[in-house]
């Protein structure tokens, strides 16, 4: 039905081209093309030996504009899927919109040499997406993505508005590894080490990172200690439901991961400011990335489950009073890796990257414009995470959260 170019080539990227291959009557032909061209070529090797659907790989630097829309003019491409890296958003943003093509990604723009994570970069490009009669769909994994979608399902029909929210990030997975991080090392420690922001009561609440700690009892999972966090839904929620009087973001870590990430701040290797080494400008946190585990290698050693989700409350639609509801899934990273070689949190992320360039292809989601996901109709997309590997579940609980 539709022709895709996927940029970036890494453990994201894996598996939204996988399940992409497993969809061919949505995606009848798949470039990819990334900065190493050999990791494209590991990633079509995959997936022509699990599915036999051929893959197109190209060379490309994300940086350079021109060189993309010559690429996406080349494969005719309606849909490009940014699963580089947060730092290619805005170059990408433009280069769609020289060659006329629909773009959608799954974190959003940063600036390299600060850690802020703010929309106003990438929704200054609305009017330029409505003139050209393009879509731009932001945030299309799983938090912001799905969780995303879970607000919108529940305020759809559940709630007729949400008085509070609470995005849970349960990771109860193991890889036998000291230390390492799930996604991108530069990405993931850049977001941990920032301080944690909520939204109460119409303004931003700040406090130090890691300070703000609860145990919770995850379904499928058990109990884990999660801490409050910042995240970059919480902007654009709070944004598109006004109603809102508190947003939070919790993600779970475990003791050993806290302490490592302390000694490494507290040494000086996550900063992201230039030092002269040997004669040698480097960046602490780049340098960091390099040593430590690639995440894309740690789909066989991962065991355990994730659990991802929504508490919301508000008042209930029909009427009855106000209501509390918990939405999640539950991942399991064994089952992720025997499917297509990943562990549980490049494919939770993977899968609803798939499933955005799905809702674009196949016209369910097509207004022009640049969207946050919980500004579209969550419907199909969530009847796609049932069928893709993400099924979810939806239960009440007996009240608001005690946290
Ligand atoms: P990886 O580091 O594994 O992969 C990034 C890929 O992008 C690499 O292949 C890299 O190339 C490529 N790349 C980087 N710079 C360029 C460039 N200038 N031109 C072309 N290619 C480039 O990251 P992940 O797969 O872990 O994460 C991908 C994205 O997903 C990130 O933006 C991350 O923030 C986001 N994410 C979103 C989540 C969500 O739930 N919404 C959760 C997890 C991740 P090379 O191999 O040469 O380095």
């Amino acid at each position: 039905m539709g022709k895709v170019l996927v940029v970036g080539a890494g453990g994201v990227s894996s598996v939204a081209v996988h399940k992409m291959a497993m969809n061919p009557e949505i995606f009848s032909e798949i470039a990819l093309a990334s900065r190493t061209k050999s990791k494209c070529d590991d990633i079509a090797a995959s997936v022509k030996d699990r599915t036999g659907v051929t893959v197109a790989t190209y060379q490309l630097d994300a940086m350079d504009v021109a060189a993309t829309v010559a690429l996406l003019r080349a494969t005719g491409a309606e849909l490009l899927v940014n699963v580089a890296l947060p730092y290619q958003d805005l170059v990408l943003m433009d280069a769609c919109l020289e060659a006329g093509v629909n773009y959608l990604d799954t974190a959003n723009y940063e600036p390299e040499d600060e850690a802020k994570f703010e929309y106003h970069w990438q929704w200054a490009y609305q009017d330029k997406f409505q003139e050209a009669g393009l879509t731009a769909i932001l945030g299309s994994g799983f938090d912001p993505g799905v969780t995303s979608v879970f607000a919108t399902w529940l305020r759809k029909h559940k709630l007729s508005g949400i008085r509070q929210l609470d995005v849970l990030d349960c990771n109860g997975g193991d890889n036998g590894k000291a230390f390492a991080t799930n996604f991108n090392p530069e990405i993931n420690i850049r977001e941990v080490t920032a301080p944690a922001r909520h939204w109460e009561a119409g303004q931003w609440v700040e406090s130090p990172a890691m300070t703000h700690k609860v145990a919770y009892d995850f379904p499928g999972v058990g109990t884990k200690n999660m801490y409050l966090m910042y995240h970059e839904e919480l902007e654009s929620l709070s944004t598109h439901f006004p109603e809102i009087e508190r947003a939070r973001f919790w993600m779970t870590f475990g003791d050993a991961y806290i302490n490592h990430v302390t000694v490494l701040e507290n040494i000086g290797m996550t900063s992201i400011q230039p030092v002269m080494h040997n004669g040698v400008e480097i960046i602490p946190l780049q340098f960091l990335k390099t040593v430590l585990p690639d995440p894309g290698d740690l789909g066989a050693l991962t065991k355990g489950k994730t659990c991802i989700g929504d508490i919301a409350t508000g008042p209930a639609i029909d009427g009855s009073g106000e209501k509390t509801f918990y939405i999640y899934n539950i991942c399991d990273h064994e089952e992720c890796y025997a499917e297509v070689g990943s562990q549980a949190v490049a494919y939770t992320t993977g899968v609803p990257a798939m499933i955005g360039a799905a809702m674009v292809l196949t016209g369910a989601w097509k207004e022009a414009g640049v969207w946050n996901m919980e500004q579209l109709d969550p419907d199909p997309f969530m009847e796609m995470l049932n069928t893709q590997g993400l099924p979810w579940q939806v239960v009440e609980l007996d009240a608001p959260v005690d946290f």
